[in-house]
């Protein structure tokens, strides 16, 4: 039976992976921030929870030695590009550091056992700036522009030093991924969960900032399944994950409102300046080719029904009678 270990629980994306790890019969331990004082939502019952924090360095080499995961997930981290602006300390330690002394942790975990531990990275298109040029893939030169990709940058690159000392690792970097369960602070879910309270009468505008910025938005599920194939690669190296598809936030917008039968929506948005951010990256568009030749990896929805399956979501939270169409 694969043992795995999943830092990040809490977020969107651990969720979805313990659920296809359990799924294939796997063991699955995760790490649970101990400042979070609820339980982490969407989280299966069999998930073996530790509470613990992934800059407690020697906590976590403990639990990776007694552990010994045949597979590791790192997808802990401060998830908010605009966040790392106003603690760009405190990102570095918990995308950055944290990351290199669990890498440590899982390479002394191999050695002390010759067992393989098979170590996944989730990086991020944030470590590439502003590329001057769209799709980018695992060759584009890494540049980042804010702290939150400096700090993913460290860890990815750590990544390949690791790899030459023998750690079976791979990062994986991964363009912007979505689903029912993403936070309200990312511009997606901030869009359909207003456009349902809009269409519920809850609210009346919707307030963003930068409406030109273009972003390859995929499933979060399928970039899940990218990281087990990317674990399990014959040969460990990087792997971009993405649709290869560009929609400005405009069109996110215009998509989530049409979806919800509204199509006069430009009255009801307005744009504020202060959600405008510093070096935001014009657009971020990812080709994942080598992922689809290596791994046999592509992805299942695209832009216009993820839209529709957050927009439904969020229309059946606040309790439309049209959700579900
Ligand atoms: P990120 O790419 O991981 O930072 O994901 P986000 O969903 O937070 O942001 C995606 C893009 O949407 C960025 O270019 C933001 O500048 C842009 N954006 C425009 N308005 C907003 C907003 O109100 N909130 C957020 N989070 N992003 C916004």
């Amino acid at each position: 039976m694969t043992r795995a270990l999943i830092t990040g629980i809490s977020g969107q994306d651990g969720s979805y992976l313990a659920e296809l790890l359990l799924g294939a019969g796997a063991e699955v331990h995760a790490l649970h921030h101990a400042d979070e004082s609820a339980p982490p939502p969407y989280c299966p019952d069999d998930v073996v929870v530790h509470v613990g924090d992934v800059t407690d360095h020697e906590a976590t080499r403990r639990l990776m030695l007694d552990l010994v995961p045949d597979e590791v997930y790192n997808l802990a981290a401060v998830s908010s590009v605009a966040r790392s602006w106003e603690e760009p300390d405190l990102v570095a330690a918990v995308n950055g550091r944290a990351a290199v002394a669990l890498m440590e942790s899982a390479l002394a975990a191999q050695q002390a056992t010759g067992r393989p531990v098979r170590f996944v990275q989730a990086s991020s298109a944030e470590i590439f700036g502003q590329p001057d040029h769209s799709p980018q893939d695992e060759r584009t030169p890494v540049r980042p522009t804010n702290p939150y990709g400096a700090a993913k940058a460290h860890a990815h690159e750590m990544i390949g030093v690791l790899r030459g000392r023998g750690l079976q690792a791979t990062s994986v970097i991964l363009y912007n991924h979505e689903s029912p369960r993403r936070p309200r602070h990312f511009v997606t879910r901030k869009i359909t969960a207003t456009v349902a309270a809009i269409s519920t009468g809850r609210a009346d505008r919707l307030v963003l900032g930068n409406l030109d910025a273009r972003r390859d938005w995929g499933w979060a599920p399928d970039y899940v399944d990218a990281m087990t194939r990317a674990a399990r690669a014959a040969e460990p190296q990087d792997f971009v994950v993405a649709t290869g598809v560009g929609h400005s936030v405009r069109e996110f917008v215009a998509a989530a409102f049409a979806h919800a039968g509204i199509d006069d929506w430009e009255p009801l948005v307005a744009t504020d300046p202060t959600l405008l951010r510093p070096a935001d990256a014009v657009e971020l568009r990812g080709d994942a080719s080598r992922a689809r030749e290596v791994l046999g990896w592509s992805p299942t929805l695209g832009f216009e029904q993820i839209v529709a399956r957050m927009v439904d979501a969020d229309l059946e939270r606040a309790g439309h009678p049209s959700a579900g169409r």
